[in-house]
């Protein structure tokens, strides 16, 4: 059976691109009937930051990615913790260095240092020289009895070709001569990412490493750790890199990505950017763009996914997100108007009926790619007054424009009635007596209430808003 990881470093926030890739391991999973591993690789301890695991699991709960075995969840490979797997990885080094695989490397920083930046003057790719691999037991014993400190590095075979079979990208070829012997164990006694993944892939059962594509660059270091103890080597994919719209590498700062709890607290629909992501490099036959999670499920397939990179293209992010916003019952879609509107601390108008609010966001809901979204487009619906656009001052310099809204103004005076159709009469009404209609009628009105030319039906508006501020805005357009 297909068993596939997601393995993220706790290193900082939940980012798109990690998602990108968890969500990839998740589709592949449910496709095929297998199970996802959630494992955190938290070996690197000096970038480890406080409550990145927290983030990944609200992130993850948020987007409904969920993983069948984990850190949180337990399950019969536990712990899911690298650094609480540090006995198996040491099991694993002392088998290694029996087999005179691995060394000890007393190197000193200073003195790789000094190796690599030999290698960069001579203009080769600068590796390491082997120089502890020469050592003689009896030198090694010495230096260990006095107390030398050391890490551990794995003896590199020279002259051997090592094949990566790559689901999207083919057989890429490596060459060990190209690989120096590297590091394994640091000298604080922790493994290494590629020597950690191999052992942790192997003792998981993993079938699929699914993964970012700068990791093809390692593979080929562990391959040959798969083949030092003789593992059976999973299947690599490695997805494409995801790019900005200059179609350089998507960077974690990028003003256009943010990290997945700000997509929560803006009031996306989560499932938006599921879809999303999962056509950033995959790519399903035919047409549609739009797939509920069971489509994605059952239609996602690696070999469709491509080599080149992807470009993260945020109106697209947008027009997808708006396609599930406006597709919300109304009432959800003001349930998380709700909240925007409390995080803002927007009140809703006195002396407005019960389901005031619910009628303002059926106004804007099919504009909205999420819920914070209404707070730019209904800014007029929360104060009295509005700032006229250019445009609507243009309009109100008109004098057959200044006519109509004055006729407005006083039959809305003497009107008690405040629904849309008791605008619509009064629009009537001026048609009747002055003979202006369509744009020369609608717009110099619109311009007044609103300060804008465009907007949603002007008939609701006008009702929707409170009758004295509708009059205090006309008469101030005249003023
Ligand atoms: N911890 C690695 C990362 O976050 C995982 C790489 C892998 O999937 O092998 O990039």
């Amino acid at each position: 059976t297909v068993r596939v990881r997601f393995a993220p470093s706790p290193t900082g926030h939940l980012h798109i691109g990690s998602v990108r890739t968890a969500l990839f391991n998740f589709l592949f999973a449910r496709r095929h009937g297998g199970k996802l591993i959630l494992r955190i690789e938290d070996t690197d301890t000096n970038r480890n930051i406080e409550g990145a695991e927290l983030q990944f699991l609200e992130g993850f709960r948020w987007l409904g990615v969920e993983w069948d075995e984990g850190f949180d969840v337990g399950g019969p490979h536990a712990p899911y913790r690298c650094m609480e797997r540090l006995d198996l990885y040491r099991d694993h080094v002392t088998q290694l260095l029996a087999k005179g695989i691995a060394y000890p490397c007393f190197c000193s920083d200073e003195e790789l240092a000094a190796e690599r930046e030999a290698a960069e003057r001579e203009g080769r790719v600068p590796r390491y020289s082997g120089k502890c691999y020469a050592l003689s037991h009896e030198e090694r014993e010495a230096k260990m009895a006095s107390g030398e400190s050391y890490s551990i590095r794995f003896h590199v075979p020279a002259g051997e070709e090592l094949v990566v079979d790559d689901i999207i990208r083919g057989q890429v070829t490596f060459q060990t001569d190209d690989i120096g012997d590297f590091v394994i164990v640091k000298s604080n006694g922790i493994p290494t990412y590629n020597f950690q993944v191999v052992v942790d892939d192997a003792a998981m059962e993993i079938t699929h490493v699914i993964r970012a594509e700068e990791h093809l660059s390692n593979t080929p270091r562990q391959l040959l750790v798969y083949h030092a103890f003789g593992f059976a080597v999973p299947k690599f994919a490695h997805l494409p890199i995801v790019l900005d719209h200059n179609r350089k590498k998507l960077s974690k700062r990028d003003p256009n990505v943010l990290p997945i709890q700000q997509y929560e607290a803006l009031g996306y629909v989560p499932h938006a950017i599921i879809n999303f992501l999962a056509l950033l490099g995959w790519s399903p036959e035919g047409e549609e763009e739009l797939f509920d999670l069971e489509a994605l499920c059952s239609q996602f397939d690696l070999a469709r996914v491509s080599k080149a990179g992807a470009v993260f293209d945020v109106d697209k992010l947008n027009w997808m997100a708006n396609q599930y916003f406006k597709a919300l019952p109304l009432e959800t879609a003001t349930d998380m108007v709700e909240q925007q509107l409390e995080r803002a601390e927007r009140r809703v108008p006195a002396a407005t009926s019960a389901n005031w609010l619910q009628e303002v966001v059926s106004l804007y809901q099919d504009q909205m790619a999420c819920a914070a979204d209404f707070l730019r487009l209904s800014e007029g619906f929360f104060t009295p007054s509005v700032s006229f656009e250019e445009e609507a001052q243009t309009i109100l310099q008109d004098e057959a424009a200044r006519a109509v809204v004055e006729a407005y103004l006083s039959l809305a005076r003497e009107d008690q009635e405040w629904t849309a159709d008791a605008s619509r009469a009064r629009f009537k009404q001026i048609q009747k007596d002055k003979g202006v209609k369509g744009r020369a009628l609608f717009m110099p009105v619109r311009a007044a209430v609103t300060g804008a030319v465009h907007g949603p039906d002007l008939q609701r508006t006008i009702a929707l808003l409170p009758r004295e501020w509708v009059l205090d805005r006309l008469a101030r357009a005249l003023s």
